[in-house]
């Protein structure tokens, strides 16, 4: 059986897919191996799913390798995007079934993951866009020589995604790979392998060809451990932990020197000054941290505020994080839900457990919440120092630390007093501050006033060790094509 029928709050009874989407189909695993997927919201198992070993990533790479020299390369551009615009409008039309199956099993709330699939879709049709307008350049050199530089495919993307936005990192790999005339096996995490496989129903639908795009479910040292040292995998796009990227690298580098690219941790700082709107500013602080349950590689959890507005700051941001509706995914108010599994939950508790150790004082939040389900309250720390495991480490929880600064300087220093480079954020109405702190924060994003408004058009990535490339925008169809220069010798230059 590689599909069973489920059903969700929101939108009723569906198909859900169970099997290794290879070739257009959903198989079993070659070992017959399947694992739980269990509801973050109430612990219990919503179903099982095939398991890919490493004979399921060879085979899922050849059917993506045959598609690669088969039809996909010599597919036109146009036909291409046409294929992802039809994807972004499959998702738009099957939005309610996708968003609902990513908060059965993600837990995140419903109105967030209704936002995931928009982003989604909106992500797909923007790669779309870009199929046929990606062009090369001919150069000058010598009379006798004519130069033009191609941007070709690179050929079979392995791609390894996280479980805290399955659908919207699912866009984000599948969109430039294949807008650029690749073809794809692409993992999801094993936390949440779900929406991934209901999406990868449309993509047969959309009339994408056998092999071009492959999603397979299973563990990372197995399965994804064999996609990043495979030696038929051109390159690798990874999304997740730090210490994770360090293996990918490493793999590529033992196999086949596969191109990598790597979107890792941060531990963001937001920094708010004296002159911002404070009314806004806590509510993009609020956001920045608790947004998808703090578990955003993004997440603005350093909060640093200037001397004459923390007292004030932190009674009222006390107040407001205090308000968020954390319960229930599916009830259309709720802005948190439960953190993914139970691993999370424990890291995220050991992480305020050794914070409470260390002397920092919780004003807000630091416990579980109820007693079944990871649901963890927002949790806000003071008292800390920079040295502090909870001010250094990434939590990737409801939990943030915020501290004071005084002058513009020192809110620069220790917002880059991190090993990390993903985001940062300036909240002032001070247009020389907001610059001047901008370019000195040493970070891939950095917003001013807000917080998390990423955008498909906007590249995205980090800065020291958050990352390797960027993901989104234009620059992404970096990640996706290498240059080809082809130099040809001509007779004698004819001058008219
Ligand atoms: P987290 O710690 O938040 O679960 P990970 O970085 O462990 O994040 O996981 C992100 C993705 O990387 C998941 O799809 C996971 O299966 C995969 N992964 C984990 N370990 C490895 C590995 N050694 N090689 C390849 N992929 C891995």
């Amino acid at each position: 059986m590689t599909s069973i029928k489920l059903k969700t709050p929101h939108s009723g009874e569906y198909e859900q897919p169970t099997g290794l989407f290879i070739n257009n189909e959903f198989v079993k695993g070659v070992d017959g191996k399947t694992f739980e997927v269990i509801n973050p919201t109430d612990e219990s198992v919503i179903c099982s799913v095939h398991e890919a070993t490493e004979k399921d990533i060879d085979i899922a790479v050849s059917a993506a390798r045959k598609a690669f020299e088969g039809s996909w390369r010599r597919e036109t551009p146009e036909h291409r995007g046409r294929l992802l615009v039809k994807l972004a409008d499959l998702f738009e039309a099957n939005s309610d079934e996708l968003a609902a199956v990513e908060s059965l099993d993600n837990g995140k709330a419903i109105s967030m993951a209704k936002g995931d699939v928009a982003a989604a879709a909106g992500c797909l049709r923007y790669y779309g866009g870009w199929a046929d307008k990606i062009e090369g350049k001919v150069v000058d050199t010598t009379p006798d020589t004519f130069n033009y530089i191609k941007k070709e495919p690179i050929g079979v993307c392995g791609q390894i995604i996280p479980w805290n936005f399955p659908l919207l990192m699912w866009s984000w790999k599948i969109g430039p790979a294949v807008a650029c005339g690749n073809t794809v096996v692409l993992k999801t995490a094993e936390q949440t392998p779900l929406s991934a496989l209901v999406a990868a129903k449309l993509i047969k639908e959309a009339g994408f060809p056998p092999g071009v795009i492959n999603i397979v479910s299973g563990f990372g040292k197995i399965a994804g451990a064999a996609i990043a040292s495979h030696m038929d995998v051109d390159k690798v796009a990874f999304t997740g932990s730090t210490v994770v990227g360090r293996q990918i690298m490493k793999a590529a580098a033992g196999s086949n020197l596969k191109k990598v690219t790597l979107e890792l941790g941060g531990k963001s700082p937001n920094i708010v000054f004296e002159d911002a709107d404070i009314d806004n500013a806590i509510s993009w602080v609020n956001f920045g941290i608790y947004f998808n349950h703090g578990q955003c590689c993004c997440a603005g959890s350093r909060v640093y505020v200037q001397e004459s507005i923390y007292d004030k700051f932190i009674e009222q941001f006390k107040a407001r994080a205090e308000k968020n509706a954390v319960g229930d995914p599916f009830h259309e108010q709720t802005f948190q839900g439960p953190q993914v599994s139970q691993l999370q939950f424990d890291r995220i508790m050991g992480y305020i457990e050794d914070g409470k150790k260390a002397g920092a004082k919780i004003e807000t939040g630091g416990k579980r919440i109820g007693d079944k389900g990871y649901f963890i309250e927002p949790t806000i720390f003071s008292n800390v120092t920079e040295d502090m495991k909870i001010v250094q480490e990434e939590i990737f929880g409801p939990v943030c630390t915020i501290s004071k600064f005084k002058t513009k300087e020192e809110a620069v220093k220790i917002g880059n007093n991190t090993n990390y480079g993903l985001a940062a954020a300036v909240h002032t109405s001070n247009l020389n501050t907001a610059i001047e702190v901008s370019n000195a924060l040493r970070a891939g994003t950095v917003w001013v006033n807000t917080y998390n408004t990423l955008h498909w058009q906007l590249p995205f990535g980090g800065f020291k060790e958050s990352g390797v490339g960027r993901e989104l925008g234009e620059a992404a169809l970096d990640n996706y094509t290498q240059m080809k220069t082809v130099s040809i010798r001509l007779g004698d230059a004819l001058f008219g």
